[in-house]
């Protein structure tokens, strides 16, 4: 069926004219209506393009016309709904932005259709990527296809739903914390969450800008090869962005196969802090299966002690809030979306617009943002947290110097209950335990699906490598997914 086949088969079936785009496309949207109509529909979508076929068939009569050069030329994708695609609206899954139309394309997007992709549709997420489950969306949850009574994860939700759930080969995410990989864990999914700078960040709505980063979700290895590929290099409209070359992933754009990681000689590190004496006993046990594994192959697995990653969660809920009260307070009611009406004033206005467009866990951020940021705790919280990164970065670079990865789980549980987090923000939080570090230290990290619960939930287990090495993660991954098996 081609909703169950990977981006790269359905790449395969264009290119022998097995098959065509217009088919592939018909086939995301048909399942997609039919999903609607379920009793707990999966919710991944805040809109399904309407005119994705008719562009699909337009790719199709290039392809017939021997125009056929676009790498990607009718294979088509899901985009998060903070990811800006000239002439769509977009919400972030906030009121705050009814009504707002992307007015240009995020650089990552202008790449993607330069080679030839189709969007499919904007997926659900947390608002504004706040949030681990996918709840803190003004449209409701997505849900989980593995059990709908579960959340796919967050903030990425609707976009591993999407995936997961065959409505989507592929899906663009975004990551300020971990909001790729969860997701990716939860739905039993390849995550990638590039080095920061791989990606422009340029039309991506800006959350934390110094963790932010677009991240990709699939089926395999190959395929986020082949996204990554096709979105990554230095762009000038984002100075953070970098001039890294990728040839194993351009290769693979190219038509190659995307080469499986001997692990002889490997060295992967294992933060202690990471399994903890408490941890699940059913991701242990996947966890445990898969460094069994990695040895076999031959790696030297060793467990290190990592002490500052204890500190990973407390640090990125400071900063990311700070820098999210700054980012956010844009929204003021003139420029974009939003505009309460009947106000007196224009700080009246302004009040009203931010308390009525943004939902409970935005305001609280925005809240511990302006605190931690106010003139008598600034030391106390900001500054030290971003002392606190900097010895991270440090601590973190040093056991890279040594191992090539860093292997822990992606999250402490398989995906949880809808319902059973969202009042309890710290528990919530802690969903982001394995994941931040990375954000933090600038790192690529991949979740892969590395088994399941005996109820049959996906868990994943999280590689994280040295800055600009998204090519060895794909590669060892490819090995797993050749040999371990995937779940
Ligand atoms: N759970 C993280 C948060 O709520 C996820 C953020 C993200 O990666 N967008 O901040």
């Amino acid at each position: 069926m081609i909703t169950e086949l990977s981006l790269s088969e359905l790449r395969g079936g264009l290119r022998r004219g097995e098959l065509t785009s217009a088919e592939i496309v018909s086939a995301f949207r048909d399942a997609y209506l039919a999903d609607a109509k379920k009793e707990e529909p999966l919710g991944a979508y805040v809109e399904f393009f309407d005119d994705s076929v008719a562009l699909a068939e337009r790719a199709d009569e290039a392809r017939r016309a021997g125009e056929a050069d676009a790498p990607l030329l009718g294979l088509p994708i899901a985009v998060k709904d903070n990811i800006l695609v000239k002439g769509r609206a977009l919400t972030c899954a906030s009121r705050m932005l009814r009504g707002f139309t992307a007015p240009y394309s995020s650089t990552v997007i202008d790449r993607l259709l330069a080679a030839g992709m189709i969007p499919l549709g904007r997926t659900n997420m947390d608002e504004f990527a706040m949030g681990s489950s996918c709840e803190y969306s003004c449209y409701g949850p997505a849900r989980n296809p593995a059990d709908r009574t579960r959340t796919p994860g967050g903030s990425s939700g609707g976009s591993a739903a999407a995936v997961a759930g065959g409505l989507a080969p592929v899906a663009l995410g975004s990551e300020t914390g971990g909001s790729v990989r969860l997701p990716a864990s939860f739905c039993g999914l390849y995550g990638l969450k590039p080095s920061y700078g791989s990606l422009s960040r340029y039309g991506l709505v800006a959350f934390g800008s110094s963790l932010d980063q677009i991240g990709l979700l699939g089926r395999s290895p190959e395929d986020l090869a082949v996204v990554f590929a096709a979105a990554a290099g230095r762009d000038p409209r984002d100075e953070t962005s970098a001039a890294t070359d990728f040839p194993a992933a351009r290769a693979v754009l190219d038509g190659a196969e995307l080469p499986a990681r001997d692990f002889r000689g490997l060295k992967i590190a294992v933060p202690r802090e990471f399994v903890p004496e408490g941890l699940e006993a059913e991701v242990s046990a996947v966890f445990d299966r898969f460094v069994r594994w990695a040895r076999s192959r031959g790696a030297f697995v060793e467990i290190i002690d990592l002490p500052i990653l204890e500190a990973s969660v407390a640090i990125y809920y400071i900063l990311a809030a700070a820098e999210a009260s700054s980012n956010l307070a844009r929204y003021d009611g003139v420029r974009y979306g939003l505009r309460a009406k009947e106000a007196g004033t224009l700080f009246e206005m302004y009040e009203r617009t931010r308390s009525e467009g943004f939902g409970e866990e935005v305001r609280r951020r925005i809240l511990i943002g302006n605190f931690v940021l106010s003139s008598g705790y600034y030391d106390a919280y900001y500054k030290k947290a971003q002392a606190v990164r900097a010895l991270l970065l440090r601590e973190v670079a040093r056991v890279l110097a040594e191992h090539e990865l860093i292997l822990s789980p992606t999250a402490p549980t398989p995906a949880f209950k809808l319902g059973s987090k969202v009042r309890d923000p710290l528990a919530m939080y802690l969903s982001d335990v394995y994941t931040t570090f990375a954000n933090l230290a600038l790192l690529p990290s991949l979740s892969l699906p590395a088994g399941l619960s005996r109820e049959g939930l996906p868990i994943g287990v999280q590689l994280t490598g040295r800055r600009f090495a998204e090519e060895t993660l794909l590669s060892c991954a490819e090995t797993w997914r050749r040999e371990g098996g995937g779940g």
